[in-house]
């Protein structure tokens, strides 16, 4: 989401109105909580994705259908949440049944995957557009936010970064690469893993967490704005697959990895204290993770290769593609 979207969100919505008592979290992190009862918090989140907008015109019902519900419960990773239930506001230009029973077997599919149950939703007629709102359970207090990093903390991510982005590029044709890259780079744009095990499993080790969709940049800047850190990033540490670095040039790379969205990994820091839980912790979750900088105080990120300062003019994500 661009800053633009950010600012019309805290102007005209975030904190208005009646503020209920058990409203834990609102406006403001992947998902609000609320307070069910004693010993649980529901999170709940939406995302949209627009045709044209959030996906090429030309992609797959399969992958609009998998990206669709992925996308809703990384921001349930993201908080450390149990995923539960989902509900799927669906806008068709016309019941076209062979793009249908694509996309909604995809939708079944991941749902199965993760346990989730689909309970509800809407459906109208317009251009193409999918609402998702997905819910989940954690246990009260578990809760990770954006809001718990202190300066000393190590930043980590999940997986590998950039390779969405590289995807994407692929796609609209603005770069080329071998067709096993190729493969694997737009199979990381459509079809994005929720790290749903990975969030659970750092309750109570990770002092904050965020899952990364706009670019892995932009998405720390929302940890250290509720944190109040600053952060240095090493670039040398940055996870790039083989299939990143066998087809762009390594500051290329680290453009995509640090500017370009659409990873949903997890990005979180880790108390020094913490630190020898965590491999244990994640140990089962079938991702790797790395570590990729440490907070310190003040404000901003300074990107270092080595040890040295790095000028890095990080190019922000837009979601651009009508
Ligand atoms: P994410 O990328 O994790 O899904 P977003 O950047 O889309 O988060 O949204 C940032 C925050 O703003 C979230 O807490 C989201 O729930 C909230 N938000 C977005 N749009 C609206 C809106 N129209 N009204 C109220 N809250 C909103
Ligand atoms: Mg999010």
């Amino acid at each position: 989401m661009a800053s633009r979207e950010f600012a019309l969100i805290d102007t005209y919505f975030k904190g208005k109105g009646h503020q209920r008592k058990d409203v834990v979290l609102g406006i403001g992190d992947d998902c609000a909580l609320l307070a069910v009862s004693d010993s649980t918090l529901l999170a709940v989140t939406t995302d949209t994705l627009v045709a044209g907008v959030h996906f090429p015109l030309d992609t797959p019902a399969r992958a609009v259908g998998h990206k669709a519900v992925a996308v809703n419960l990384s921001d349930l990773a993201a908080m450390g949440a149990e995923a539960a239930w989902v509900s799927l506001a669906l806008t068709l230009p016309d019941a076209d049944d062979a793009w249908l029973a694509e996309f909604a077997s995809a939708v079944v599919e991941v749902c199965d995957y993760y346990g989730v149950t689909l309970v509800g939703g809407d459906t109208t007629r317009g251009p193409l557009s999918v609402t998702l709102t997905a819910q989940g359970k954690i246990p009260a207090g578990k809760q990770l936010t954006r809001s718990g990093a202190k300066p000393g903390d190590w930043l980590y991510v999940t997986g590998t970064l950039g390779d969405a982005a590289l995807g994407l590029a692929l796609v609209q044709g603005r770069e080329q690469a071998s067709s096993d890259h190729h493969e694997f780079l737009v199979g990381r744009l459509n079809y994005p893993t929720p790290r749903l095990l990975a969030g659970q499993a750092l309750r109570g080790v990770a002092s904050s967490a965020i899952d990364i969709s706009d670019g892995l940049a932009s998405d720390l800047g929302h940890i250290l704005s509720a944190s109040h850190c600053g952060a240095n990033l090493f670039l040398d540490k940055l996870p790039l697959s083989q299939a990143l670095l066998g087809t762009m040039a390594l500051e290329s790379a680290w453009q995509l990895a640090l500017g370009g969205g659409d990873d949903y990994e997890l990005l979180f820091t880790v108390p020094e204290a913490q630190k020898g839980a965590l491999d244990t912790a994640l140990a089962h979750c079938g991702v790797k993770h790395s570590c990729v900088g440490q907070l310190r105080g003040g404000e901003g990120i300074s990107y270092l290769n080595h040890g040295q300062t790095v000028e890095l003019d990080v190019r922000g994500y837009e979601h651009c593609w009508s």
